[in-house]
């Protein structure tokens, strides 16, 4: 076949494995089960919500080896990081399990007439679409909180992580779930915006490029669809005078190759005092000449492939025009001499206003460092840019630090360490970043009725 829903190795660039885009008759027979079941598990009490979570949670840990695996061979991440994303999981898993209930208990409402509440329900089905870069992770945040908060969910996941999808479908049948609560659908992405008008849908949500967020969510709105969107970042991160440099260096450096830089709140501007510039810079360069650049599942490896050949080429041509356009090439810049969708470690400096690279969002493990020559300019320039998602201010005096970061427009601000993920934190963003939260009380909030109901 052709379909476009397929494993391609990158770190081989072979076809691994394919599947069909499923039919039409198919999808609706997926729709109707998830409304379906939807009516039985708005009304299952919490409690066996929570049992199904901690089930899906105790399996994911159980085969966190070989998920990992599946995660590597997809779209070519770490061995190591993909069994720490899977372990993850587990934990947001259970975290939705343990606390679900209690986020979701009834608010009493001050007034004085009477007394009054809000009620929080569930809406119904929802249709999660979620990208490739943390093939479990994507679908967890987005799964836990909204299942236990008693919706179900149709999940289409990125064309080139069909395997990692269509195990998860099986992860929630092994954990006990009802047919119709979790279920996966193989659809390319350009056929979405046909689920989303489907009356048995009643939210939508995706985590991807902007330009995808757009269309969907201009969809979702003429459908008068409740919507929440996790697009990219360009995150800064700001170096104070006061920071401990050698730290600061090693954070941004090997912050930015996590994932091999495949990460929307990656430290993609790192802003550094003029004075510092070039101590900060030959720093990182030390840092990204040592790094072992292979085979993602061997445990040396520290920086992995790309998801795919066309994404290694697109940020090389990122590099190159940004040079053309009158950057300096510090370190890297070019393919690695091997088969795969490998590029080396790269430092960029000098990037100019105006230009591609300082505007455009780079998901690669490119480092772009930017001078300037005091902590005003570093705030104006961490803002200077369409997105706001996260972001990081690196110093020792953590009053000082934490008032800059009320100064940076974004979703998401963390003091000494790189914007990070956790299951009882909240993620999202603000601006071209998109909007609404996952996770937390604000993420199990976005697709329920918060209903008043007031006694007189
Ligand atoms: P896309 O936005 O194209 O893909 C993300 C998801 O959206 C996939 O499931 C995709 O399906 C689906 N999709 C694509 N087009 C539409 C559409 N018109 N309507 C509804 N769903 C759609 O991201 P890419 O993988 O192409 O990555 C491109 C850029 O997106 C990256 O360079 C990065 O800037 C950003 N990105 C941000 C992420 C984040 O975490 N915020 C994660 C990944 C990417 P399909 O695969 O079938 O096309």
């Amino acid at each position: 076949t052709t379909s476009s829903i397929k494993t391609v190795n990158p770190a081989t660039n072979q076809v691994e494995k394919q599947f069909d885009v499923m039919s039409e008759e198919h999808i609706e027979h997926i729709l109707a089960s998830a409304h379906g079941a939807f009516q039985q598990w708005k009304k299952t009490p919490f409690g066996r919500r929570a049992t199904l979570l901690h089930n899906v949670a105790a399996i994911m840990r159980d085969r966190r080896d070989e998920l990992g695996k599946l995660c590597t061979l997809e779209m070519g991440k770490l061995h190591a990081e993909g069994v720490g994303e899977v372990q993850l999981c587990a934990d947001i898993f259970d975290y939705y399990a343990d606390h679900g209930e209690q986020f979701l208990a009834d608010k009493p409402l001050e007034t004085a007439i009477g007394s009054a509440f809000l009620s929080y329900q569930p809406i119904g089905v929802l249709l999660s679409v979620q990208p490739w870069n943390f093939p479990f992770y994507q679908i967890t945040r987005s799964a836990a909180p909204n299942i236990m908060a008693g919706n179900t969910m149709v999940l289409k996941h990125a064309s080139n992580v069909p395997q990692c999808a269509a195990i998860m479908e099986q992860i929630f049948i092994d954990a006990g779930a009802p047919i119709g609560i979790y279920t996966n659908l193989f659809v390319p992405g350009a056929k979405v915006s046909q689920l989303i008008g489907d009356t048995r849908i009643k939210g939508v949500s995706l985590t991807g490029s902007e330009a995808a967020g757009a269309s969907f969510a201009a969809e979702a709105g003429k459908h008068v669809k409740k919507s929440t969107l996790e697009l990219g970042g360009s995150d800064a991160f700001v170096v104070l005078a006061d920071a401990d440099l050698d730290l600061a260096v090693k954070t941004a450096a090997l912050g930015r190759l996590w994932n091999a830089g495949q990460v929307c709140v990656s430290p993609k501007r790192i802003i550094v005092l003029a004075e510092v510039a070039e101590a900060f810079i030959s720093k990182a360069r030390a840092i990204y000449e040592n790094i072992r650049i292979g085979d993602p599942l061997d445990p040396s490896t520290q920086l992995a492939p790309l998801s795919s050949e066309k994404a290694a080429q697109e940020i090389i041509q990122q590099v190159e025009t940004a040079v053309k356009q009158g950057a300096k090439l510090v370190y890297g810049g070019h393919r690695v001499d091997r088969p795969g969708a490998y590029m080396e470690p790269t430092i960029l400096t000098g990037i100019k206003p105006g230009t591609a690279a300082y505007s455009e969002e780079i998901f690669g493990p490119v480092l772009c460092v930017y001078a300037v020559k005091d902590e005003a300019e570093a705030i104006a320039l961490a803002n200077d840019t369409v997105f706001g998602l996260g972001g990081t201010v690196f110093g020792t005096d953590t009053a000082k630090a934490v008032a800059v970061a009320r100064q940076i427009d974004t979703g998401m601000v963390y003091i000494n360490h790189t914007t990070g993920i956790a299951a009882e934190l909240p993620f999202g963003g603000t601006k071209n970043s998109g909007y609404g939260r996952e996770q937390s009380l604000a993420g199990i909030h976005e697709f329920v009725n918060e209903k008043l109901i007031r006694i007189t």
